[in-house]
């Protein structure tokens, strides 16, 4: 079988009990075949950003897998319909959103997959959240460009 290699995924959700979602999701992510939930970082809300409704509940989570970058890709927009979400629009609310930010040093650039994700340096809700659980991945110039976005670090539990 192929080695484990290490994965973050990035979590969010702006619909019902967003906080709920994000709790479950991480307990599947680690239930995956060939998958152990190694890490997740604190809950954290944010303002939407170029979407709408309420607040987003964001985490991110360290997994060790055997899945290829592709076999996770479709387990994560598996979850993610398990979770009732529905894309009526671009941006629009959803229910959960999983996001694979980095499959061990891969970089990919498909249609279905790029890796790692494009658009993770320019937002606060995916960089504290990774840097809180693998500081050594996140420098301190890629935080201080974020500095501005508002994003409060929920109490455990
Ligand atoms: P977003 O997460 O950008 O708000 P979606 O969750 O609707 O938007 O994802 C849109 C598409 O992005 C998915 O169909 C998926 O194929 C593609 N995609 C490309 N790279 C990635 C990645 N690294 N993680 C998750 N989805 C990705
Ligand atoms: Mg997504």
């Amino acid at each position: 079988m192929r080695e484990a290699l290490t994965a973050y995924v990035a979590l969010g959700a702006n619909l019902g009990d967003a906080a709920q979602a994000v709790r479950d999701a991480c307990t599947r992510l680690g239930e995956l075949d060939g998958t152990r939930l190694v890490r997740q970082s604190s809950l954290y809300r944010s303002a939407p950003v170029d979407s709408q409704g309420p607040d987003y509940i964001n985490a991110v989570a360290e997994l060790a897998t055997r899945l290829t970058a592709l076999e996770l890709l479709a387990q994560l927009q598996r979850l993610e319909l398990a979770a009732g979400r529905e894309r009526p629009y671009r941006n629009a609310p959803r229910t959960l959103d999983l996001d694979l930010l980095l499959y061990g040093d891969a970089r990919i650039d498909s249609p279905q997959l790029q890796v790692p994700h494009p658009r993770m340096n320019q937002r606060a809700f995916v960089l504290v959240p990774l840097a809180e659980i693998a500081p050594q991945l996140v420098p301190a110039s890629s935080l201080q460009a974020v500095a501005g976005q508002s994003l409060t670090r929920l109490p455990p539990g």
